[in-house]
């Protein structure tokens, strides 16, 4: 949705509202529409930037990001051995 990269299904974090608010969803047991995302704080930076959240779920108005950037930075963080292993491989 950021970056507009093809990546496995896998690599892509789904994303969820709650109220007017971005949550992860990893399971993706939440209901409603769901954007994915790479688990990339680039990624996350061109979608916000973008306005790709609202456009995404139609909303009238701006969505909170906050729960889940910092959901992102928390992932990159652990996820560091498969994020170089899809860098490589295009
Ligand atoms: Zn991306």
């Amino acid at each position: 949705m950021g970056c507009r990269q093809r990546t496995a299904k896998g690599d892509l974090l789904r994303i969820a509202v709650v109220g007017d608010e971005c949550v992860a969803d990893p399971r993706g047991t939440l209901p409603g529409r769901g954007a994915y995302l790479h688990l990339d704080m680039a990624c996350y930076d061109l979608a916000v930037r973008r306005r790709a959240f609202p456009r995404a779920y139609r909303s009238q108005g701006p969505l909170g990001t906050e729960r889940l950037r910092q959901c992102v930075a928390q992932a990159e963080h652990i996820d560091t051995t498969s994020s170089t292993s899809s860098t490589t491989g295009k």
